[in-house]
């Protein structure tokens, strides 16, 4: 089987073409095409000759990213289904608001840590996406962004499917292509990756030098009542999570970003808020407060406390911003990707 020139770095490129017989500098102009052009196919690459155009299919594969259905928001928010080469399906939205145009984008096929208030969490995880996939989710959702609202990306936030830490090589090669001058060329300080929260690999991040933003889907600041929703924190626990937080911290200055999402009855108490604001305050972090958006596998709701819970941690002063949902019309809001469109 021929491997497919995008799973490649410039390197390993560089010595493929030099074994068929290429020059060094067509390494860097096909590099381009891939990465910089964002080009799909050998034809599209018109400053290489039809000689060379047909070696390359010859000895290498493409494999494409296809959009199979587009659904639009009447809030702006278009959610896309993409389909893999090999038939996978995954999802990735694009969120345009007053101040930034954002792509949620998935890492894997489905995922494994079965959150319980969220949709991905009742699909299966089939295989981790390539570094490839993910840039493709970004270079169309990129083009949906110029083309319904006149604007370029300048966010994109791994919050689609799937436990990015979990996919870890191939997300770091994402970023690395997203954000060096030889690929996209956009500030690591516009990329968020979102963790369920895998304890090493947030420290792996810290040590690799990695300088993204970090965003721990939290939900709640109590053990058992984490575990309940969120199974992985069996495994990575609360101590483990601020403990791995405050490291981020101290390696990279930058604050990372507690996502929790407000269920009544769940985690809405006042007693929530104290637990909240206790681990909130073990390394210097922000919260966001997201609304929740049902979903019909599980029977959770949306807390009427949003505001007042946010006003209790304000006076507590943290540093809180209240997100409401984006495309719920559509099922594109947070925790509500499940390939059902
Ligand atoms: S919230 Fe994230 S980690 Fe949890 S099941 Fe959903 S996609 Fe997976």
């Amino acid at each position: 089987m021929t491997k497919d020139i995008r799973d490649l770095d410039l390197t390993e490129l560089s010595e493929e073409l030099k074994t068929l017989g290429q020059p060094s500098f067509r390494a860097k102009q096909i590099w381009q095409w891939l990465w910089q052009k964002g080009a799909r196919s050998f034809d599209e690459m018109t400053n290489l000759s039809k000689d060379l155009r047909s070696v390359l299919a010859d000895n290498f594969t493409f494999h494409k990213t296809e959009i199979i259905t587009s659904q639009y928001s009447n809030d702006g928010t278009i959610k896309v289904v993409f389909e893999l080469h090999d038939g996978n399906k995954i999802e990735g939205v694009l969120i345009p608001s007053m101040s930034r145009t954002t792509a949620c984008v998935s890492s894997q096929v489905g995922c494994s840590l079965d959150c319980k208030f969220c949709a991905t969490g009742y699909l299966k995880r089939s295989r981790n996406l390539t570094a490839a996939e993910i840039f493709d989710q970004v270079w169309q959702i990129n083009e949906l962004a110029e083309k319904h609202h006149g604007k370029r990306l300048d966010n994109i936030v791994y919050m689609g499917m799937g436990e990015p830490l979990l996919n870890y090589a191939n997300v770091l090669r994402s970023v690395n292509i997203i954000t060096s001058a030889e690929g996209l060329g956009m500030s690591p300080t516009r990329l968020t990756l979102s963790t369920a929260g895998i304890a090493k690999m947030i420290v792996k991040l810290a040590d690799d030098g990695v300088r993204t933003n970090l965003a721990l889907s939290l939900h709640s600041a109590n053990n058992a009542k984490r575990s309940a929703i969120m199974p992985i924190n069996d495994s990575n626990n609360l101590e483990m999570l601020a403990e791995s937080l405050a490291y981020w911290y101290d390696k990279t200055g930058n604050r990372p970003t507690l996502e929790y999402t407000v269920i009544a009855g769940v985690n809405d108490g006042v007693e929530e808020e104290k637990e909240l604001a206790t681990f909130a305050r073990k390394f210097p972090s922000k919260i966001n407060l997201i609304e929740y958006n049902p979903i019909t596998l599980a029977d959770y709701q949306p807390t009427s406390r949003l505001d007042a819970f946010a006003d209790s941690l304000i006076a507590k002063k943290l540093i809180v911003n209240v997100r409401r949902s984006r495309g719920k019309d559509i099922d594109a809001a947070c925790g509500q990707l499940a390939l059902k469109s």
